[in-house]
């Protein structure tokens, strides 16, 4: 498909994406289908449609996980067959879809995302008009085959829609953010829980400064209010297309974030450093609680963290400052330069950072360390249950509680302590169950591999050789 999308003309587009996210050990997501993370970000949106080119399965399969996920408004798709696909009639269709769709009275933005096979055919989404009766219009690919997580395809809609809205911003007056804070203030970059912006917020107050609206926003007149901060702080580090625009925009950005005691203070220096205003005061009023919060909940295990949402080395982070030793970290995410004193902090205490860690790494590290939890995707998840190790989702332990401040300090010791109390009783199952259900004996009835019947083998390898044999002499 690689090759194809390049002969089609996608060649620009690929390579823009091959560099902002640099492949790993294998070339395939190992996770959901990427394009979900910028559907995602299109459909939490207000006043944005967000409309698929794809192959009907792939749609029905991110449709399923959008809604599964809570999404509050439909997923647009302008279906193709071979034939409309190979006449060059879909981009028609999406051509007459985006004209349909562009109300300025019900929209501000219509994103279209060509899945695999579109931007396999080379589908010129560039095409599209920029702009119809004021409603902006935005085409991206967000191939598998070019984008290697869910996570970074949120990125590239971002970033999509930042560069928009800064070059919106650079030739002429725009719409005023809906919240505007009256202060300088510091842009976070990656979806938070809801809590922490508020946290982060505590924490620069001190500072004269305040967090302005986030990337990805949740309303397009929030990407100026989100350009015009005094610095950005990349807390998820894998967002290279926004972090870009930022820069175009004149805006330092900032890594890592404030987790823990040591996160916090070397946070705050950096976002001293970068808007030249002293931390000492924040520092001395957030610290002293966050040591506080810690020391309340110690968290007495060994854990190994694997996930795929960027924020796998801040979790480590935290869970080793609250007492936890955990000897290994991967995340599906790549090496940025925004995470680095992060991966340094970890290295430092004897942690293995893993970027663009493959499930089969995940799982070696897990089964090497056999620890008193593994904090994982589904399947290390899975396979840990296997093994008696007791496991929790990544995305479940981050997306339900803080991860900043004192707030985040308190939250993790609850959750590790619960799941951690399992082990004896996953060791029980293991003992009950034995080899039941294992290898080639899951399933109800089976306790060997299943015997091909006689001679099937033989029959089919005729069969195959007689087909091969007909179609020669049809070119003959
Ligand atoms: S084929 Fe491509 S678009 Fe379809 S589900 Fe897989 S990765 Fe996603």
């Amino acid at each position: 498909m690689l090759q194809a999308a390049r002969s089609a003309g996608k060649s620009e587009s690929l390579d823009r994406l091959l560099t902002d996210y640099p492949r790993g050990p294998h070339d395939q997501p190992q996770s959901m289908c990427p394009a979900f993370g910028a559907l995602r970000i299109g459909l939490r949106m207000r006043r944005t449609a967000t409309i698929l080119s794809g192959s009907a399965c792939c749609v029905y399969g991110l449709t399923f996980t959008s809604h599964f996920y809570g999404a509050k408004r439909s997923v647009g798709y302008v279906p193709f067959n071979s034939e409309t696909l190979v006449r060059g009639q879909l981009y028609e269709d999406i051509r007459n879809a985006v004209y349909e769709i562009a109300k300025p009275a019900d929209y501000d933005t219509v994103v279209v995302i060509n899945l695999c096979v579109p931007t396999a055919s080379g589908v010129p989404l560039d095409r599209l008009p920029k702009v119809i009766d004021g409603v902006r219009i935005i085409g991206i690919d967000v191939p598998g085959f070019g984008v290697p997580t869910h996570a970074e395809a949120k990125d590239v809609l971002s970033g999509a829609m930042l560069r928009y809205a800064r070059l919106e911003a650079e030739s002429g007056p725009v719409s005023r953010p809906r919240a505007v804070a009256g202060l300088p203030t510091v842009t976070p970059i990656g979806e938070l829980f809801p809590l922490d912006p508020v946290g982060i917020g505590a924490l620069l107050a001190p500072m004269g400064l305040a967090v302005g609206p986030q990337v990805p926003s949740r309303e397009w007149r929030d990407l100026y209010g989100a350009l015009d901060c005094a610095v950005a702080a990349a807390v998820h580090p894998f967002y290279t297309a926004s972090i870009r625009e930022m820069r175009a925009a004149g805006r330092q950005v900032v890594g890592s974030g404030p987790v823990g005691v040591d996160g916090t203070a070397a946070w705050l220096d950096a976002i001293g450093a970068a808007t030249g205003i002293s931390a000492d005061t924040a520092k001395a009023r957030a610290l002293p609680a966050i040591r506080a919060a810690l020391d309340a909940n110690p968290i007495r295990a060994r854990i190994t963290v694997s996930g795929y949402e960027g924020s796998e080395l801040l979790v480590a982070r935290l869970l080793t400052e609250a007492g936890a030793t955990v000897p290994y970290v991967g995340t599906a995410c790549p090496k940025t330069e925004w995470s680095e004193p992060d991966r340094a902090w970890l290295e430092s205490r004897g942690t293995h950072v893993q970027y663009r860690a493959s499930l089969e790494q995940d799982i070696a590290a897990m089964t090497d360390a056999m620890p008193d939890l593994a904090v994982g995707t589904t399947p290390l998840v899975q396979k840990a249950k296997a093994l008696g190790i007791p496991s929790l989702y990544f995305t479940n332990m981050v997306s339900a509680r803080p991860l900043f401040g004192s707030a985040g300090a308190g939250a993790l010791a609850a959750i590790v302590a619960a799941q951690t109390k399992g082990r004896e009783r996953f060791a029980r199952m293991v003992s009950f169950f034995g080899s039941a259900g294992a290898g080639e004996s899951a399933g109800y009835g089976w306790t060997d591999i299943p015997k091909d019947p006689p001679g099937s083998k033989d029959r089919y390898r005729k069969a195959r050789e007689a087909k091969a044999k007909a179609t020669q002499a049809v070119g003959t």
